[in-house]
């Protein structure tokens, strides 16, 4: 009987298994169509210095405006679009257009434009052999100073093993930074921090969100700043939500941050008018 019921539950799994390829099949194909078609758009959310809350650079996040399911966020399509392959055209898209638009915002702005621009990389792109050419080429083709360029990763993408750190080498041989996205979330060890060329952990907003009190979350993002410190790497703490965060983080020793307390992601025209905004208080 356990046999038959071993036997009724691979059916239901490889069932399942099999919608979830289909779904994805069915989604991969349709992300195709999405990039051809232009259906993806960029948005940039500010990373701000503590405590005065300036912009020293912007996060680029990728959008999805499906023509019949509406806005499909990049939770849902980023892990398909990894699986199907896609990611690898649709990054470098991405790379491609907001490195234009960051060397625009250079061009109009100058130096009250924000001195980076974050752009998110997937492990499927850090294994391609040629990433790290092609974000040459990209550069050269902006125009845009690689020295500004943030190549935001996970801890998991990099632990993958040596071609992804021989690719993150390459990088910043260019002048490119990296910066280790969600940290803490991932199944690696702080044994990375010594291989990983990283100039930037981005402490995941799971610690930010407890930081309040004597929460272990407190002791984490504690003892966060005092590695990253140590190590001569940047902090940046993510999702911050609430002023009283922020003052915390700020009092922990944290002097960079992102979160809705201060800015949600914004679209190319919102973040040119407050750029516009800030030029004219200035003169
Ligand atoms: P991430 O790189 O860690 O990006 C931060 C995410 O947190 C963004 O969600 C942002 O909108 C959200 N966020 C920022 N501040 C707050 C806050 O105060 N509260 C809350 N609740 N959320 C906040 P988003 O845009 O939905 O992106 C989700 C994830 O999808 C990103 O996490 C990243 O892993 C991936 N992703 C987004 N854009 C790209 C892209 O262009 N390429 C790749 N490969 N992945 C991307
Ligand atoms: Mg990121
Ligand atoms: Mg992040
Ligand atoms: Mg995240």
């Amino acid at each position: 009987a356990a046999k038959e019921r071993g036997k009724g539950r691979h059916a239901v799994y490889d069932a399942r298994l099999e919608q979830d390829q289909a779904a994805d099949a069915q989604l991969g194909a349709e992300l195709r169509q999405a990039l051809d078609n232009g259906d993806f758009t960029l948005v940039y959310q500010p990373i701000v210095s503590l405590p005065d809350g300036k912009w020293t650079s912007l996060e680029t996040l990728v959008r999805w405006q499906h023509p019949e399911r509406g806005f499909v966020g990049p939770d849902v399509f980023i892990p398909i679009a990894e699986r199907t392959g896609l990611i690898v055209p649709l990054g470098d898209w991405i790379l491609r257009t907001a490195l234009r638009q960051a060397a625009e915002w250079q061009d109009v702005f100058g130096s009250g434009a924000p001195a980076e621009i974050g752009v998110n990389v997937s492990a499927r792109q850090l294994r391609e052999p040629g990433f790290a050419a092609d974000v040459r080429a990209a550069l050269a083709d902006s125009g845009f100073d690689p020295e500004k360029l943030v190549v935001e990763v996970t801890e998991t993408a990099v632990f993958d093993g040596g071609v992804a750190l021989d690719t993150l080498q390459n990088l910043v041989t260019l002048g490119v930074k990296v910066a280790l996205d969600d940290f803490g979330t991932g199944h690696s060890s702080l044994g990375l921090l010594r291989t990983c060329p990283a100039d930037t952990l981005k402490v995941d907003k799971s610690f930010v969100d407890g930081i309040g009190g004597r929460s272990e979350e407190a002791v984490i993002a504690t003892a966060m700043i005092q590695i990253t410190n140590g190590l001569h790497l940047q902090a940046i703490a993510e999702g911050v939500e609430t002023a009283e965060q922020a003052e915390t983080l700020y009092r922990l020793g944290y002097r960079f941050a992102q979160g809705y307390h201060f800015s949600r992601p914004l679209t190319p025209a919102q973040v040119g008018e407050r750029l516009e905004a800030a030029r004219v208080l200035a003169v």
